[in-house]
Formats: C-alpha cells, structure tokens, sequence
C-alpha cells in the first residue's frame, strides 16, 4: 500500500495589507487549526472541512499509508515573514528527508493556498514544491490541493505532478477538493507517470467580489467546468486568483491533467475570459447605507452589507470603523433600534474594557482603528463614544455554518456593546464573520436584524445569503481593494490587465 507524506501550507497574501504573518501568527492560527505537527496532525485535522481533512478520510477508504509531518496555516495579512517560511518548509523537508531514509515513501500530498507570498519568496508556494522536489528527485509524486484563490505560478506547475482547486467560493468544498487531489494522486500512481497537464492564464485581475459562485457569472462557469471533466475525462481547475498579491504572477489560471487537457482547457478558457462579465457593483459606505435603511423598511429579512474592504479573510485587520461611521450619521440604530448590528469589530482592549465593567454598563472608549490603506491615506478615525455593555462572551464559538459547521475558535474575551441603537460584536481575535454563530455568541440574532453590517467579501453567503432579503458590498476605506486598480501595484507585469 502506497505510504504518503502529508503536509499544509495556508496563506492568503494581500502585499498591500499593514500586518505580517509571523511565526506566532501560524501558531495561533486564528481562522485555520493552530499550527501541529506528527501524528498529532492527523488525529486533529481529521474530519475538518479543509483539503487535508478530506485527503485524510479518502486515503484511509483507500487503505493509504499517512505520514503526517506539518500543518501549518494563518490568516490572510500581509507577507510571511521569512523565518515563518523557513521555520515551516524547513520541517516539512526534514520530515521528507527522514521519510526518504526510512524508505519505502511512494508520494507526497501538500494543502497549499497557492497565494502566499513570503518576504524573500513571491512564489513562496513555488519554492517549497522546489525543495520537496529537491529531496524526492525527479519521479516521486507531489498532488497539491490549493485555496480557488491561488495565483498560480509557472513554478508551481511544472515541479508538482498535479494540482487542483476548490470549485466553490464561500469554500464549502475544501475538504472534497481533497479528496479529488487524492483522485488525482491515485491517477498518477496508477499511470507510472504524470498525465498531459495544459494551462492557460487570463490577461485581466477578476474583483474578490465577483468571484461568488453563489452568484454568476461564477456559478454557471464552475457547472461547465464539471461538464467539460465529465465529457473529457479531464480534471479541471480554475483559480480566479487573489487580486491584491503584488507578485509579477498574479492572475486568474485555467488548468487542467488528463489526455484530453488541451482541448478542455482552451473549452473553459473560452468561457471564462470574457471581461464583461466580471465588472460588479460596489456602493459607496454612505449610499449602501442609505440604500440599507431604503430596503429594510418594508423587508422581512434582514439587508446584509458586505464591508469587503476590511476582510480579514483577505488581509483586513477586521477593525475599521467607516460602516459605523456611515451608519451613525444616517441613524440607522434611532430608525431601527437594536436590530441593526456590525461585526467582528477586533478590539481586544474594548472587550476587555467590557469585561471589567459588566453587563449593563457604560463605557467610554474609541473603538477600532485607523489603519493604513493602499490609498495612502488611514482608514477612518476610531469611534469614540458612550457604549452600552449588552452581552459578555469567553470568545468560544462552535461554528454551525455550511463553511466551518462543528470548528470551534477561541475569539478571547468578547461583547456586545450598542451605541444609538447600534449594536457591535466586539471580539479580542480575528476573524471573518462567515457563520452566524459568531453573533450569536454575544447574543445578536443575526436573522431578527433589520441591516447587518459583514466583515468579509464573500464567504458570509454562505451562512446569511438564505436569510437576506438583499446584499450590497459597500467600499468604506480599509486594506483590501474591492477594486484591484486601486492598487499602487509595482511587480503585476503590464499585459496583465487591473480590471476586466
Ligand atoms: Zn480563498
């Protein structure tokens, strides 16, 4: 039976982003699993909705032989720092190396973002497929799973014997995909060789707003992809890339492995390159309040603004204040009192502040940060005010969701404070507020509200979409362009196209 090193590497780079990714940040984890290595791996990953968690539980119905060696992830920010980098890939290439000389290793499995940009290494994905490579030699098998995300680099390809993407963005397919990438591997050990792999990359950035395949044109194109494997025998992917990686191969890619690659590759190329079809709306913060407050008036259900540019899924430090802002100075909370809500509000000092004074308490504080944006200029002021302490939480959640259903996450000392009628859930670690349980951990009934304020692009559809009457995406100033060409890119080469 084939026996197979494991290993993870999670990061989603936004270069533009204020805050790195150390080595106490993969060790935290906050939106992945903390940092785990050896066996340990496999026992805690095991049943997770994430590509190595479904890699495990294919392998063990195809009787394969696991060797865990390290899973390492943190949330989206700014670059990895080198010694993070180095400290992960060098114990993976150490548990290669030991797997080698044990003997008897058949392939290699890596769950890979494919968007992660290290201090020293753009392609930082690109250089740890090298060193495994390096190791293996040239004939060993290495399948890579990666985030839909990835910005696929040249390297990338042609070191790995296989690689595949997620098909759903909210990723509710995270754990299937890895079981596909142990399809994939079973493929290529049955061949004895790698099978024809073609690619394509497209010569415009794709908006992380567009790219919802809970919406089209997305959701229609990921159903041809599956039509064209079903029809070619092929299997394909699609990563329509992370558009704010300032690295010279950063661009959405088409891929594929298989006899029929070429043909099934340029079929879905054909389809998905069509620019128009990309271009979304995004309001103002001010008009996508005012056109909240409009909506909710006579909904039933609450009006969900996606605050995209502060998502912590995608380098926001989940701590700017421009949608409170522009709800403030348009009464939202006089109009709709308490049943207008934001979150996650990161602010650890806040919480704690909470926590010392009590439930029923008021509390004077500036909440949230000015952060420096890719525009050059800060985010908005702080919030300073009088807040009502409405509910206490230890920050432990269990995730009830489609994306994460049964992840519990340690979001320390966390609260409910109102002002004006306003409620904010304010916690003391970071995450995109992708599943309704995090509300409800401070006592906030998500689908009571009349407008709900997100922090995240795209991933809470999957828990809020079916109890919205409608979604805006709001564009408040924060760190994660809503619209690549915003950005002050420096390395994206020039027929590389900022907009579709
Ligand atoms: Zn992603």
């Amino acid at each position: 039976m084939p026996r197979i090193l494991i290993a993870g590497y999670q990061h989603e780079t936004n270069t533009f982003a204020p805050s790195l990714a150390d080595w106490a940040a993969f060790n935290r984890g906050d939106s992945f699993p903390a940092f785990v290595r050896g066996q340990a791996m496999r026992d805690q990953l095991s049943g997770i909705n994430i590509p190595v968690g479904g890699f495990i539980e294919a392998a063990k119905a195809r009787g394969w032989t696991l060797l865990p060696s390290v899973w390492a992830g943190a949330i989206p920010s700014s670059f990895v720092t080198r010694d993070a980098f180095e400290r992960i890939a060098g114990a993976i290439v150490d548990d290669l190396r030991a797997a080698c000389q044990a003997g008897g290793l058949d392939a290699v499995y890596l769950d890979l973002h494919g968007a992660a940009v290290a201090e020293h290494a753009a392609d930082s994905e690109g250089e740890l497929l090298a060193r495994l490579r390096a190791v293996v030699g040239p004939e060993l098998p290495i399948v890579a799973s990666l985030d839909l995300h990835a910005n696929l680099s040249r390297r990338m390809l042609a070191t790995a014997d296989a690689l595949v993407a997620y098909r759903s963005y909210p990723h509710v397919d995270m754990a299937e995909t890895g079981a596909r990438a142990a399809e994939l591997l079973a493929r290529r050990l049955a061949a004895g060789r790698r099978e024809p792999l073609a690619w394509r990359r497209l010569p415009f950035l794709i908006p992380l707003n567009a790219q919802s395949t809970w919406q089209e044109p997305a959701g229609t194109l990921y159903r041809q992809l599956a039509e064209i494997d079903a029809a070619n025998g092929t299997v394909l992917s699609f990563c329509m890339g992370f558009p704010a990686s300032d690295f010279d191969e950063c661009a959405p890619m088409v891929w594929g492995h298989g006899a029929q690659a070429e043909a099934a590759v340029d079929q879905l190329y054909a389809a998905v390159a069509e620019p128009g079809q990309w271009r979304q709306e995004v309001l103002p913060a001010a008009e996508a309040v005012a056109k909240a407050i409009t909506l909710a008036s006579d909904a039933s259900r609450p009006v969900v603004i996606a605050d995209t540019q502060d998502n912590p899924g995608a380098g926001g430090d989940s701590n700017t204040t421009g949608m409170l802002h522009a709800l403030l100075a348009q009464g939202a909370g006089r109009r709709f009192p308490g049943e207008v809500a934001l979150g996650l509000m990161f602010d650890p000092a806040a919480a704690q502040l909470a926590h010392q004074a009590g439930i029923g308490a008021e509390i004077e504080l500036a909440l949230g940060k000015a952060v420096p944006t890719f525009s050059g200029k800060p985010s908005d002021p702080p919030l300073r005010g009088r807040f009502l302490v409405r509910a206490l939480s230890d920050g432990v959640c269990t995730l009830t969701g489609p994306m994460m259903r049964g992840l519990t996450v340690q979001l320390g000392a966390s609260a409910c404070l109102e002002i004006e009628g306003i409620l904010i859930a304010v916690t003391s670690g970071k995450k995109q507020l992708l599943d309704r349980a995090l509300l409800r951990m401070v006592g906030i009934q998500a689908e009571r509200l009349r407008i709900v304020v997100v922090k995240s692009s795209n991933h809470f559809r999957a828990d809020f979409q079916a109890h919205a009457s409608a979604v805006l995406v709001a564009k408040a100033a924060g760190p994660m362009a809503a619209d690549p060409g915003d950005l002050p890119w420096r390395h994206l080469p020039a027929h590389i196209r900022r907009r579709p």
